[in-house]
């Protein structure tokens, strides 16, 4: 992972409310986010894109559907929900 880019300080995630207030870039780029990038919930993988460059939304279905053909996301999505497993 990155450096961490703080996001709005108010945003909690649209499906299970966990507080989210910095994004990093699952690549290890240095780099802020930027509009369209797609952020994973790093506590249920919800998927989320970023707006503008501090502000996200949750994904509507049809970006969701497009998103999760992506085997680099997949991936991060896997890993998220692998790392969540209750035991
Ligand atoms: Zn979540």
């Amino acid at each position: 992972m990155g450096r961490a880019f703080f996001i709005d300080k108010d945003f909690h995630c649209p499906k299970c409310g966990h507080k989210l207030d910095a994004a990093s870039h699952s690549d290890g780029k240095d780099h802020a986010p930027e509009k369209g990038d797609v952020s994973l919930c790093f506590k249920c993988a919800a998927i989320m894109v970023f707006d503008d460059r501090f502000t996200i939304r949750k994904a509507t279905p049809e970006e969701e559907e497009a998103i999760m053909r992506d085997e680099a996301v997949r991936q991060v999505y896997d890993a998220i929900l692998w790392a969540n497993e209750e035991p």
